[in-house]
């Protein structure tokens, strides 16, 4: 919800302090984060000592579906074990060929992943600029904050009206008084569409007493 990062040089530190096993959720991370795409682990140089790395294939990777990184025990017993996946049929071919053809892209354009990146800060520092008040975010995924929750809704009419479909995201999704709008870049995104957002963010954030 905030775009930050999880600490996990800190936390790998300690599960090996306490002889724990770390399991990391990189939804948000994989074909993002790290020089390679590869993901948080691959941002802080953990690679080798993260035993459980997971992802989706529905976020960057377009597809739908997930996977599970880790020693091939593990991925063994989870295998025979796990209530949602033993009797389940199995991803569709399509579905799997298409995140596999995602991942042969991850590796071999890296272009794409430096286009968003320079879309995230063309965004980022527009808002800001503007004088938004943004979550400590390190990520593409870019929350303006509004806090009250009429406000957000508000806001969110605003800007759909100026052609912008960003949902206002409210409690009991977050904390009280920190509603927000959410928003991320893609790498197929022109600068001039988000030239375009960063006007009808300032009119409606003007009309909604934001800015
Ligand atoms: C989106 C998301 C998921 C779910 O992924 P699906 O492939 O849609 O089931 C799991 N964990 C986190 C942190 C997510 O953001």
């Amino acid at each position: 919800m905030d775009g930050d990062l999880a600490p996990l040089p800190e936390l790998s530190r300690l599960a090996q302090a306490y002889e724990a096993d770390l399991y990391v959720d990189d939804a948000h991370g994989t074909g993002v984060m790290g020089p390679r795409g590869q993901g948080t682990a691959e941002h802080f140089g953990l690679e080798a000592s993260i035993p459980f790395q997971m992802g989706t294939l529905g976020k960057a990777f377009g597809s739908s579906g997930a996977y599970l990184a880790g020693s091939s025990t593990v991925i063994q017993y989870l295998m025979n074990s796990s209530r949602s996946f033993i009797f389940t049929t199995a991803p569709p071919p399509g579905s799997a060929a298409a995140a596999t053809a995602a991942l042969r892209i991850v590796q071999r354009e890296p272009e794409r992943r430096a286009r968003l990146w320079a879309n995230r800060e063309r965004l980022f520092t527009g808002l800001t600029g503007l004088g938004f008040t943004l979550s400590s975010t390190v990520s593409p995924i870019l929350p303006i904050l509004v806090g009250n929750a009429d406000r957000a809704l508000s806001f969110a009419e605003h800007l759909f009206r100026e052609g912008i479909y960003a949902p206002a995201i409210r409690p009991p999704t977050v904390p009280d008084a920190t509603s927000r709008i959410r928003v991320t870049v893609t790498s197929e995104h022109q600068p001039c569409q988000i030239d375009q957002a960063l006007a009808a963010f300032q009119r409606a954030g003007q009309s909604a007493g934001l800015i």
